[in-house]
This record gives C-alpha cells, sequence and structure tokens, in this order.
C-alpha cells in the first residue's frame, strides 16, 4: 500500500511513523508512507498556501492550487489512477473500525492536513473522496487526525501484526468490546485471575470470554449490540447478563 500524507509541518509526523507497528510495517514493505510538505507546489514566489478568506472573517483559509497540484503530482507519481484522497475534517464522517478495514482494502491512501480555519471548499468538493473526523472536538490541524487514521489502517494490512489474528478479536472488529486479559501472576496483591482462564480447558475459555465481551459491551455500549445480529447462543447468554444485572 502507498499512503502519501500532505501537510505543512512534515516533521511531526517523524516519531510516529518511525516507531513501533507503523515502523515494521515499512520495514517488511507492507506500506510506504510518504510525508509531503504541500508548501512545495504553490505556485508563487513567496510559497505562499493560505489567504484571507472572501466575504471577511477570522482565520486563514487554504489555497486549492498547492493541494491540487501537490495530489496531482502524486498520482502521477503513483500511477495510481484512483486514490482515495482523505480530507482530515471536523465536518467529516466520523472514523471507525469498519471505515479503517474498507480503506485497507485500497492500494493508494492520499491523506490532506488541514491547518488554520480550513480549505477552500473547492478542495472539499472537487478533489477528495472522503472527509474523516477522528471526534466532536477540533484540533489544531490535520496531523493528528492523520495519524489515527494511518495507524488504524496499518495494523489492518496482511503480516503487519506478529500473530495474523491477532486484530481479529479486537474490539468494534467483532461488533463486541473485546474481554478482558490477564497475565503472570495468578494472584497479583491478592487480586486473583479468574480460574477458568488457569483451567486449561479452551471451549469453556472461549465461552468465558464471549459472555465477558458480552457483557463489558452491554455495560459500556449497548448501542453496538443493537447493530449486531447476535447468534441464538448469544442472545441467550445476554438475557443471563442483563437478568444478573438486574
Ligand atoms: N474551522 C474549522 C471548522 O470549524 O470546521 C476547523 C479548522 S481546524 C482549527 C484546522 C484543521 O484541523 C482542519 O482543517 C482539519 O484538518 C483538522 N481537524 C481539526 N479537528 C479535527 C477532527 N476532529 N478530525 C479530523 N481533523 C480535524
Amino acid at each position: 500500500m502507498q499512503i502519501d500524507v500532505l501537510t505543512l509541518f512534515p516533521g511531526m509526523f517523524s516519531g510516529v511513523f518511525g516507531e513501533s507497528i507503523l515502523k515494521k510495517a515499512q520495514e517488511k514493505s507492507a506500506v510506504n508512507l510518504q510525508v509531503v510538505n504541500f508548501r512545495d507546489f504553490a505556485d508563487n514566489k513567496h510559497k505562499t498556501v493560505d489567504d484571507y478568506p472572501y466575504g471577511g472573517g477570522a482565520g486563514m483559509v487554504l489555497k486549492p492550487q498547492p493541494i491540487f497540484d501537490a495530489v496531482a503530482a502524486l498520482k502521477e507519481k503513483a500511477k495510481t489512477s484512483r486514490p482515495r484522497v482523505l480530507l482530515l475534517c471536523p465536518q467529516g464522517e466520523q472514523h471507525t473500525q469498519k471505515k479503517a478495514e474498507e480503506l485497507s482494502r485500497e492500494d493508494h491512501l492520499i491523506f490532506i492536513c488541514g491547518h488554520y480555519e480550513g480549505y477552500d471548499e473547492r478542495i472539499r468538493t472537487h478533489l477528495v473522496t472522503d472527509e474523516i473526523s477522528i471526534g466532536d472536538y477540533v484540533l489544531t490541524g490535520g496531523e493528528l487526525a492523520a495519524m489515527v487514521v494511518i495507524d488504524s489502517v496499518v495494523r489492518l494490512l496482511p503480516e503487519v501484526l506478529g500473530n495474523a489474528e491477532s486484530h481479529q478479536q479486537d474490539s468494534y472488529s467483532t461488533g463486541l468490546l473485546e474481554h478482558p486479559h490477564y497475565t503472570r501472576p495468578v494472584d497479583f496483591r491478592g487480586l486473583k485471575v479468574p480460574e477458568i482462564l488457569i483451567s486449561g480447558n479452551h471451549k469453556l475459555i472461549e465461552e468465558w470470554r464471549m459472555k465477558e465481551a458480552l457483557k463489558r459491551t452491554f455495560a459500556r455500549r449497548p448501542d453496538l449490540l443493537e447493530k449486531m445480529e447476535l447468534t441464538n447462543q448469544q442472545s441467550k447468554w445476554l438475557e443471563e447478563i442483563k437478568k444478573e444485572l438486574e
């Protein structure tokens, strides 16, 4: 996968792209991450990328020309005809695990990070394929949001995570929040690991994990259960959980 990020602050990415799973993913050639300063594409003498808003008002607006030309150059270089062009934006569709899964099946993603008051609307209407928000709050710029989305996508690429299955049970991947985890010691200052997990009985352990995932989802995110098609067994367990909690 090719991922290009258009930003005015390329230095912000070196830590996140140069460590841990994102670093390993690039070493394994699962992804090529490229950070591009779109100021380099400004066609005016002073390399200006923003200007005052028509109609007046506070803040500066990112001009269309540098961003349109940067995207065109990246498309040309990658030789991909239809990359997804993603605008980070607090007004966009809220990012989800489902969206991360969808994006992980693409071969070229271009992220555009805004700054200042926002973008010229023609970027939104004539250049981008997706507008993504990471939550109902306003950040200084799109860089942190791009890092969040890229991290959530790259970890889903084949062979990026050590254990190929390790994201499949993650919260939201199954539709449920994940069950609790424990590790050694069995007894930590009087706090014991549930007996079932040290029983060695894999079938009972799987059942316990599913019940715990249902319990946790019901307690914290009942809205997720409404969107899920539960099996008969899961529905039965959920009824038992509701009775237990009454
Ligand atoms: N004036 C804009 C508005 O009210 O919608 C907010 C601009 S914000 C200060 C600057 C940039 O940060 C945005 O263009 C966007 O790239 C990014 N940004 C801010 N909040 C974000 C969020 N919740 N999700 C994704 N990107 C965000």
